[in-house]
């Protein structure tokens, strides 16, 4: 199991009505973040804030010059950041969560030997994710 190389593949699947945030994450947003609620609008996740229209692409989703992208054997290939890391939803936080979900999205964390052991790739992925899932 590899670290995310950031190439935005689970964002670009789910960004588009794939996503859900919780009132409580809705009402933080609302309190100390307006420019994210803006994308909010009857509990869904991310519409358009003038139409409220889902929108086709996370709106935070930034693609990054192919020149900083770490990892100089992958710098030509375009990466992704979120530039609302800290105050990304749950969903966001808690992807990947398992094997087989990465299977079914072609996650690039994953390595030939993880289909082989899953349950070791399991427990890989768990540590490589703990700080994510604020287990650590
Ligand atoms: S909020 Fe961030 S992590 Fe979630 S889909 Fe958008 S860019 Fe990706
Ligand atoms: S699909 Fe996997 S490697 Fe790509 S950004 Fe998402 S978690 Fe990272």
């Amino acid at each position: 199991m590899k670290e995310c190389n950031s190439c935005g593949k689970c964002c670009i699947k789910y960004s588009h009505g794939g996503l859900t945030a919780s009132r409580s994450e809705i009402e933080l947003w609302d309190e100390d973040s307006p420019q994210i609620s803006r994308y909010v609008h009857a509990g869904k996740i991310w519409v358009d804030p003038t139409t409220h229209a889902p929108l086709e692409l996370c709106p935070w989703l930034k693609e990054e010059p192919a020149s900083s992208a770490p990892g100089s054997r992958l710098s030509s290939q375009v990466r992704y950041s979120c530039e609302i890391y800290y105050d990304r939803p749950d969903d966001c936080r808690f992807y990947p969560s398992t094997l087989s979900e990465m299977i079914v999205d072609e996650c690039e964390m994953i390595e030939a030997k993880d289909i082989k052991n899953p349950k070791q790739a399991q427990l890989a992925l768990e540590h490589i994710m703990a700080d994510s899932w604020g287990c650590s």
